[in-house]
């Protein structure tokens, strides 16, 4: 099979990086987080004071854009690329509630978006990479060969996330986190800039009710059909 591109869209924790991460290995690609992108953008504006619950020093943002390198580095251990913000590891710190009560407010600036879409489009050039995000199969990828859309309802997805939270010793509550969840299905949909959209041609799974097994035996099947 040629090599292809495949890029998974979706509101926050519908398990779109799990299925991304399931299917690189499984096909030997490149797996690349674009949320991590954003996060990792987002823990810079926090450790600069551009940014807090309650203000947004956007101009003083873009001026410091420049500073902010993104690299991601493979962990043999862990099976996956981390994120790294001027070369230190930022991996916990871009997971906290903290960020993703931060993110969706600075991923709402273009500029940070141009920045970070270069960057993707540069990484996904040769093909072989699954890519997942909010933006991958309408602004990054418009012409990649499978782009699928991942729903799941605001309550499986919450539960997900605080399991996932409490798991790494967060101190958060289910409440907190099913907000937060819905903050951010607001704010993604409902920006200028590259909402949240399903692309015309996505794959639309909606794994409410599904096992990580059962949807990624469904896309498996799927790449077989249409690309082996
Ligand atoms: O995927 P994750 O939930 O980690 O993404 C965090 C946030 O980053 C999203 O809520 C969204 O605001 C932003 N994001 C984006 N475009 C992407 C990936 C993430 O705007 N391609």
């Amino acid at each position: 099979m040629n090599n292809i591109t495949i890029a998974i869209d979706g509101f926050s924790s519908t398990g779109k990086s799990t299925l991304a991460k399931q299917l690189a290995k499984h096909l030997g690609y490149v797996y690349v987080d674009t949320g991590a992108m954003y996060r990792a953008v987002t823990y810079f504006a926090m450790q600069n004071h551009l940014v807090g619950e309650d203000f947004l020093n956007k101009e003083g943002l873009i001026q410091k854009l420049a500073e902010i390198k993104l690299h991601f580095q493979f962990n043999p251990e862990l099976g996956f690329a981390e994120m790294y913000l001027n070369n230190i590891n930022v991996e916990l710190q871009i997971r906290t509630i903290e960020v993703s009560r931060l993110v969706s407010k600075i991923a709402e600036i273009s500029e940070v978006r141009a920045k970070l879409v270069e960057q993707q489009q540069a990484m996904g050039k040769n093909k072989g990479i699954v890519m997942d995000g909010r933006d991958i199969g309408t602004v990054v990828f418009p012409d990649a060969e499978l782009k699928l859309f991942m729903t799941a309802s605001a309550h499986t997805r919450a539960k997900r996330r605080f399991d996932e939270l409490v798991d790494k010793g967060q101190n958060v509550s289910y409440d907190e986190v099913l907000q937060n969840v819905e903050e951010r299905d607001y704010i993604d949909t409902h920006r200028e800039d590259s909402p949240l959209v399903k692309a015309h041609d996505a794959i639309e799974i909606d794994n409410s009710t599904l096992t990580k097994k059962e949807q990624f035996d469904l896309v498996v099947e799927l790449i077989h059909k249409f690309f082996a």
